[in-house]
């Protein structure tokens, strides 16, 4: 950053090129930290960058659950796994529990399913998927369970790993969850260490200049700040790519309703409560539930839409969920719009984060396209010549990637027969993205396969869509070409093979509550 004459957007006059990041959330302080990593600000001379964040103002501190991306990321930035562990607050997360999503609980009856991070086991390539859509359905056992040992384990409350495992490897695949407060200070750290400049203060005025781009921006403490690239990552406030520039928000509420969530933390009822290793989504009338063992409490969140139901009324689904408790319950309500910018990099502007845009908790996609997005800038960033010559490229490509998520997020509603408004609602053709509606006609006689889906765009693979569909009883029928698949000998024996590692993988992997315990040197 650089005090003085106006530089443009097409390159500073003493061949410097200056990022300046505002905001120091999740989102700033990771792109700032990957940023100074993969441009090797320290060597490169040429390179700057600066973050600037208003404590004033804060970070909206939520979200607690990860992709398994992260692990890259974090190994990436020479992030230590067990000292993000310990600074974090943070557990192992293996997947996802969805409750109640099928149908509403009847006589206090709950139907669940599992979305597990490990792909369904593979032998030889052989596809063990047909050979379980062609069994007894009444027989057969759930398909995550079917197709990985991860289901059993993490049933099992067992972690994805040995403490003597190294870091951010292990025999599965996984994430976490952390205190998302907690997590902006790790990254911040490592971002100072490689070379970050920090400043504190709060943006009051963005200047544009003739063209429309980003000539300065001015804070009361620092004066008047010149960069070539300026990062949004001010949140939900989108100081610079929403209210200077005025890029347009696309909102996606007709296709996912939820708009608010209702926050809160609990500690554990016990010291040795056992810790899940799976955030736990218990769907209720209008929304969503999440539940997320943190190292020494709880994070829950009722998430809901506010045309179906009321806040009181979402306070009580939340009290209701909790059960009784001996102290008062402090919460928190945050108000969101499901969306994003179709263009998020527009002149020498670029937003990541909550600026750029977010759909909503379920899958915890907010790091995963905050991962994507600096990853392309790494990639794409112009060293030389003008500094918005990637843009639209990357706004391609990102914004294919929400609207990507957008169809994986709605298939979770669509595929539900709960009987409420909300649900009743959320399955009308009308409000599903046509490539959803004609994905779902294909598979209803093929599974889902790689070629339905550009890599590049996804966050989801096919086989994510294979544990949704087939986690909510979505029938692929196979049986007209049943003929086929004439290996079924050979697929039972698999099976009956990951039947066996589950079960004795379960007895090998520590207990989640105990690894947790050992990482942090307790007990
Ligand atoms: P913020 O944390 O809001 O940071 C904004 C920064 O900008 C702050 O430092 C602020 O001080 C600064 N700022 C703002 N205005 C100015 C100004 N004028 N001058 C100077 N500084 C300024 N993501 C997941 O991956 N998993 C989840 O499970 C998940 N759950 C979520 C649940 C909810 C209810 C919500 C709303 C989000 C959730 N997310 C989740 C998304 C996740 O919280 C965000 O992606 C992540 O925290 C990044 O936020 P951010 O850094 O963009 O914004």
């Amino acid at each position: 950053v650089r005090q003085g004459v106006s530089t443009g957007y097409e390159g500073t006059m003493d061949g410097k090129r200056r990022i300046l990041i505002v905001g120091g959330g999740t989102a700033g302080w990771l792109t700032a930290a990957y940023l100074a990593k993969s441009l090797e600000i320290f060597d490169n001379r040429r390179l700057e960058i600066t973050l600037l964040e208003s404590p004033d103002i804060g970070i909206i501190g939520v979200g607690e659950g990860t992709f398994p991306t992260i692990r890259t990321t974090l190994k990436f930035l020479g992030i230590d796994e067990s000292r993000f562990i310990r600074a974090a607050s943070a557990t192992f997360k293996q997947g996802i529990r969805f409750v109640d999503w099928v149908r509403t609980p009847e006589n206090g009856e709950h139907e669940h399913f599992f979305h597990p991070f490990e792909a369904p086991f593979q032998i030889e390539g052989a596809n063990l998927v047909p050979y379980w859509l062609l069994q007894d359905e009444k027989a057969r056992r759930p398909f995550a369970e079917a197709m990985t040992i991860q289901n059993r384990v993490a049933e099992a409350k067992r972690g994805p790993k040995r403490p003597d495992e190294g870091d951010f490897s292990g025999p599965l695949n996984y994430a976490y969850h952390f205190d998302a407060a907690r997590l902006a200070d790790v990254l911040a750290e490592r971002a100072r260490q490689l070379g970050v400049v920090h400043l504190q203060g709060l943006v009051g005025q963005v200047e544009l200049d003739a063209t429309g781009a980003i000539d300065h921006v001015v804070s009361l403490e620092h004066g008047r700040l010149e960069a070539d690239l300026y990062i949004d990552c001010t949140g939900f406030r989108a100081e610079l790519i929403g209210r200077a520039l005025g890029v347009p928000f696309k909102s996606v509420r007709p296709i996912l309703f939820t708009d608010r969530a209702l926050t809160c933390k609990i500690p554990y009822d016990r010291p040795d409560t056992p810790i899940e290793s799976y955030t736990i989504a218990t769907a209720h009338e209008a929304g969503w539930t999440w539940d997320i063992g943190l190292n020494g409490a709880r994070g829950i969140g009722c998430v809901y839409s506010s045309d179906h139901i009321g806040d009181d009324r979402a306070a009580e689904i939340l009290h209701d969920y909790i059960g009784p408790r001996d102290h008062e319950i402090k919460t928190r309500r945050i108000a969101f719009e499901a969306g994003y910018r179709e263009r998020q990099w527009v002149k020498n502007c670029v937003a990541v984060g909550l600026s750029g845009g977010f759909l909503e908790p379920l899958e915890s996609t907010g790091v995963l396209l905050i991962e994507a997005a600096i990853g392309m800038i790494a990639e794409m960033f112009p060293h030389y010549g003008p500094v918005d010559a990637p843009a639209r490229r990357f706004n391609e490509l990102i914004a294919a990637r929400y609207d990507n998520i957008v169809t994986f997020l709605k298939l979770h509603y669509c595929l539900s027969r709960r009987s409420e408004p909300f649900w009743r609602e959320n399955a009308d053709p009308a409000s599903m993205p046509e490539r959803l509606t004609e994905l779902l006609e294909q598979w209803r006689h093929r599974p889902p396969g790689r070629f339905d889906f550009t890599l590049d765009l996804e966050s989801f693979a096919f086989f994510n869509y294979q544990y949704i569909l087939y986690g909510m009883g979505f029938k692929t029928d196979l049986s007209p070409g049943r003929a086929d698949f004439p290996n079924t000998g050979a697929a039972e024996k698999t099976f009956a093979r990951i039947r066996h590692f589950g079960e004795r993988a379960t007895l090998d992997l520590p207990a989640h509550r105990a690894l947790i315990e050992q990482i942090n040197g307790v007990g």
